[in-house]
């Protein structure tokens, strides 16, 4: 069992005072997560945490230190409601979801731009709330992102010329093999989480790999595709009940 940490709604508005603590969680351990970076954050919930005048620096300072940065969205908007007809059918709004490939493409390529002024290095992307349609993956192919961190299955898998890194579980819940990524909203966290978080990293130290040593497991062989389906179908039934 591997573990890749995914940390989702960075923006230059959040808990910072958490955030410090976990750079030095993950400094002292030398792990290397993947940090979902909000390019233009708008999201009103989201504005409402304290700002960093140096954000950019600091993320910059991040992926020198060999930490993934990935684009999460453009501004986290959420404008057309999914009616669960999203590509992996999770339901709820999306930023992305129902949009013409041009309006969607345009969303990205100004998203990287503001990556690119400040020197950010992008390829893999994760939407917000996990919504997508087919329009979403052709305009991340047009702009020349071919990797995606969101999706079923247990290992990596190549599908429509895209890598997906799966994205299973809303909770820091394990299975016993294959690959397994979190998704962390640190914004919502208390004391006692960031406690709980901890003890995690210490406890999987050696089990938490980067963003590199995932994609590398990648596999399109016939038991991980067959494990993939049922996952999917498991998680969606899951979802409905809930
Ligand atoms: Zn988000």
């Amino acid at each position: 069992m591997k573990i890749l940490i995914r940390f989702d709604d960075i923006a230059e508005n959040m808990n910072w005072n958490l955030m410090e603590k976990c750079e030095k969680l993950f400094d002292q351990f030398n792990i290397k997560p993947v940090l979902g970076v909000i390019p233009n954050n708008k999201d009103k919930e989201l504005l409402s945490y304290p700002f960093k005048n140096d954000f950019w620096k600091t993320v910059k300072d991040w992926q020198s230190k060999g930490w993934e940065i990935a684009m999460h969205g453009y501004n986290h908007l959420y404008e057309i409601e999914t009616n669960k007809k999203d590509f992996f059918k999770y339901g709820g709004k999306s930023e992305f979801y129902g949009q013409s490939l041009e309006s969607q493409s345009s969303k990205i390529k100004d998203g990287l731009k503001i990556f690119q002024k400040n020197n950010i290095k992008i390829r893999t992307f994760f939407s917000p709330n996990h919504t997508y349609d087919k329009n979403t993956f052709e305009a991340l192919k047009l702009n020349n992102i071919n990797e995606i961190i969101d999706g079923y299955g247990l290992k990596p898998y190549l599908e429509n010329d895209i890598k997906f890194i799966p994205q299973l579980f809303y909770k820091n819940f394990f299975l016993p093999f294959g690959l397994q990524t979190t998704q962390i909203h640190l914004n919502y966290w208390n004391d006692n989480d960031y406690k709980n978080f901890s003890k995690l990293v210490i406890k999987y130290k050696k089990d938490i790999i980067s963003y590199d040593e995932a994609i590398k497991m990648l596999s399109n062989k016939k038991v991980d595709k067959l494990i993939r389906q049922l996952l999917r179908k498991i998680l969606i039934i899951k979802r409905k009940l809930n």
